[in-house]
């Protein structure tokens, strides 16, 4: 059930794929009243735009130099969540294997990541001031895209773990194929230079491995309120 959104809560959810972060994120925003953006999706997209345009995405500076071409807009309805690219929806195609073994070489492009930052600071100042709040996933919120949120989350749960849930997810794809590339993804997503994934020194770290999908969403729905409160 609904509650209302007593204050604008910014609320940043980082960690890697598989931890629960996008099932968690969308519930927590729904549970609280808040708007929910998937900033994963947005990588998602600009990378669907460059395959669909034929740009070589072993070249940075080619990836660079279309990084401000495609206009995406997301739909932050937590019941709901959008993503169109130019008009078109693109929520299934940017889920595809190509698209997930592709855009981490075009997220780790710095100007794809400053237009597609500014992007997010763009909705989450809306929804801070239309005094909605938000929930923000991703990798970089809490280091990068918004350090002063007023609440850092940091999911983990170990590689095993989080393989088993995308393979459930991918209906029933091989564990050990879906954890190589998992881990693969991660490492590229970790050690690029700009903004990698990381937790902020000032995230509570939530390890997700023995914990149930439904667990997770009230250790953060707990940990929002007890911020409002604070607040
Ligand atoms: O969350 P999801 O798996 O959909 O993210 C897809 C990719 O988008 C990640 O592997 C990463 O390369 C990129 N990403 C990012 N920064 C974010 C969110 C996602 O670099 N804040």
């Amino acid at each position: 059930m609904e509650t209302a959104a007593p204050a604008a809560v910014i609320v940043a959810i980082d960690g890697p794929s598989g931890t629960g972060k996008s099932s968690t994120s969308k519930a927590v925003a729904a549970q609280l009243g808040l708007s929910y953006l998937d900033t994963g999706a947005q990588y998602r997209a600009i990378t669907w735009w460059m395959v669909n345009n034929g740009i070589d995405l072993t070249d940075p500076s080619a990836v660079a130099a279309v990084a401000g071409k495609a206009e995406i807009v997301s739909g932050t309805d937590p019941a709901a969540p959008t993503i169109t690219v130019d008009g078109t929806d693109v929520a299934g195609p940017i889920r595809t294997g190509e698209v997930t073994s592709k855009v981490s070489a075009v997220s780790a492009v710095p100007e794809v990541r400053a237009r597609i930052t500014e992007l997010q600071r763009s909705i989450a100042a809306s929804a801070a001031a239309d005094g909605r709040g938000i929930v923000v996933e991703g990798r970089d919120i809490g280091t990068t895209v918004l350090p002063d949120a007023d609440l850092k989350i940091f999911l983990t749960a170990s590689p095993e773990a989080r393989a088993a849930r995308r393979s459930g997810e991918l209906k029933g794809a091989d564990v050990k194929a879906t954890q190589e590339a998992l881990i693969k993804r991660d490492a590229a997503d970790s050690t690029r230079k700009t903004s990698p994934l990381a937790k902020a020194g000032d995230a509570v770290e939530v390890d997700t491995t023995d914990l149930t999908l439904q667990q997770v969403i009230e250790c953060v729905v707990t940990l929002v309120e007890e911020k409002r409160t604070a607040a």
